[in-house]
């Protein structure tokens, strides 16, 4: 493998033998002064991912329809403080340190209670008011065009306990896969779910709804919510259900039924358990087609489950990029993760990580395309 760095102007790019390189740019200020930059991704195919050190937002992602046009294909703003002022969506942001709800915003770890901030009702949600989602992370370009984000999030931050040094790595091969590496040490007894929190919408950001897509899951069970989102503890059967998406079905089907956990997440806001394969490794958790442009985009995971939103908060009030306004289900979310409330769910497989363990996962984003029933890489 060869590289070559290129420096203009205090912009670098490094590229590989293979076509992949990262160009690195200004892309905002925090209001202290320090840069955020912007990070680009491309393959020898055109797919181009941009990410930020701030938030480890994915602003952008440009993958071919059937017909090779490019289309960015996921909700985000404009500018640096359009993201710092939005603090509903999470729009394509890391999530951290722990990802969707925490019940009563507490939990009890070795006998100590640790108490959070509630920032959605008296729950949780995403890692509190200051979450990863809003902290400067530390970039670096590697040789092979894959861009490494670190952030220190400190013993007691957002009430969490342990100094936890975190690494989130995103790298695109040529087969328009982004793939997202999470990893983390902890020096205390602590709780972690890290997740991205990208809204897709495959006809391209701002381009009507989600609705009509073709949704699969690769799930038996979902686990059910009370109505603060909670998950109750039991993990329901999908079979003759609005939640049976084993085959591929739309959302629409079902979007609007009397089904008392559509009432309760307005929609689909639940996290679904991955059947998973023994052996370990990626398996294949969602299957997402949308008919018109043809694009698809496949979600593999080794994490036990996925969260599946269909922007059921969106209303149009929140202004997405070139200040179109996003309608309810103007995308949908796939967030790969353990199982909400699970530090207080001992029954649920255990977020807890120790000193002397290393949290690692890994999600793929997998990108084609069909066109008459034949599929494309
Ligand atoms: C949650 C939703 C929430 C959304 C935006 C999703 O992960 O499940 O309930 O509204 O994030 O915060």
């Amino acid at each position: 493998m060869r590289f070559a760095v290129l420096a203009i102007a205090g912009l670098s790019m490094y590229a590989s033998a293979e076509g992949a390189t990262i160009k690195k740019a200004q892309y905002g200020k925090m209001p202290g002064g320090e840069a955020i930059y912007a990070f680009t991704l491309s393959n020898a195919a055109g797919m181009q991912a941009t990410v930020i050190n701030y938030g480890g937002i994915v602003v952008s992602l440009k993958v071919p329809d059937k017909n090779g046009a490019m289309s960015d294909v996921v909700l985000g703003h404009d500018s640096l403080p359009d993201y710092q002022a939005d603090r509903k969506t999470y729009f394509g942001a890391l999530i951290g340190r722990y990802a969707n709800r925490i019940g009563n915003a507490q939990f009890k770890l070795d006998g100590k209670t640790y108490h959070l901030a509630k920032n959605d009702g008296k729950n949780s949600l995403h890692g509190g008011t200051e979450g990863f989602n809003r902290r400067v992370w530390t970039p670096r370009e590697l040789p092979d065009g894959a861009l490494e984000l670190t952030y220190l999030s400190k013993d007691g931050e957002e009430g969490y306990p342990g100094n936890l040094k975190a690494t989130v790595v995103y790298r695109l091969n040529s087969a328009n896969t982004l793939r997202i590496e999470y990893s983390a040490t902890t020096d205390k007894d602590t709780v972690i779910n890290l997740t991205n929190h990208t809204y897709f919408n495959l006809h391209g950001n701002g381009e009507g709804d989600i609705l009509h897509n073709l949704v699969e899951l690769n799930a038996n069970q979902f686990t059910p919510i009370d109505s603060g989102l909670i998950p109750t503890g039991e993990l329901r059967n999908v079979a003759g259900t609005p939640f049976d998406f084993r085959k591929p079905m739309a959302p629409a089907t079902h979007i609007n039924s009397n089904d008392e956990q559509i009432r309760l997440g307005k929609g689909y806001d639940m996290n679904f358990v991955i059947n998973h394969v023994a052996g370990g490794g990626l398996t294949r958790a969602a299957r997402v087609t949308d008919p018109q442009s043809g694009r698809v985009l496949e979600v593999w995971t080794d994490q036990p489950g996925i969260q599946f939103y269909t922007g059921n908060f969106l209303d149009g009030t929140v202004k997405g990029k070139g200040g179109k306004a996003y309608p309810q289900h103007a995308a949908l979310c796939l967030e790969t993760q353990h199982y909400p409330d699970s530090p207080n769910k001992p029954s649920f497989p255990t977020t807890e990580l120790k000193p002397g363990q290393t949290y690692k996962t890994a999600t793929e984003w997998r990108f084609s395309t069909v066109t008459n029933g034949s599929s494309k890489r």
